[in-house]
């Protein structure tokens, strides 16, 4: 079900859980603001997730409040991420859903990373 992006932190929700330790992940990188991990039903040869160590509820939220080291450590974050799968020359497609238009279903801000093939036109018509 898609998620109302204005609705307060849940601390609950499955990635604060993966934060935690709660559930498993496969991580493919951490540091002090981010942890990136494969998506659990990827859309692409290549599908990683990378949230913010922050409780952000979406893009909107993090842009607002968070900081500017957790906003420069965050982006710094996906474009390693990026950089060490070996995606920036054959190119890749960051996206961040955010709400019910953008059909965000986890209430942790996200950042997809998708690549490992021609990801072709940027949106279904
Ligand atoms: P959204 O639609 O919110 O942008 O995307 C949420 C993403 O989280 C989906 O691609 C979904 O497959 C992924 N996801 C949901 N639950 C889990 C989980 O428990 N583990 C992992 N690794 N990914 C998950």
């Amino acid at each position: 079900m898609p998620i109302d992006a204005t609705q307060p932190y849940d601390d609950q929700n499955i990635f604060a859980k993966i934060l935690r330790g709660e559930i498993p992940n496969r991580t493919v990188y951490e540091d002090e603001w981010a942890l990136a991990f494969h998506d659990i039903n990827p859309q692409a040869p290549e599908h990683v997730l990378v949230i913010p160590k922050g409780a952000y509820v979406c893009w909107d939220d993090f842009s607002a409040k968070a900081s500017d080291a957790e906003i420069a450590g965050f982006v710094r974050a996906v474009g390693h991420v990026a950089r060490t799968m070996g995606l920036v020359e054959p190119g890749y497609r960051l996206l961040a859903n955010t709400g019910l238009d953008a059909h965000q279903e986890v209430p942790h801000l996200h950042v997809h990373i998708f690549g490992g093939k021609p990801l072709g036109p940027m949106l279904m018509r």
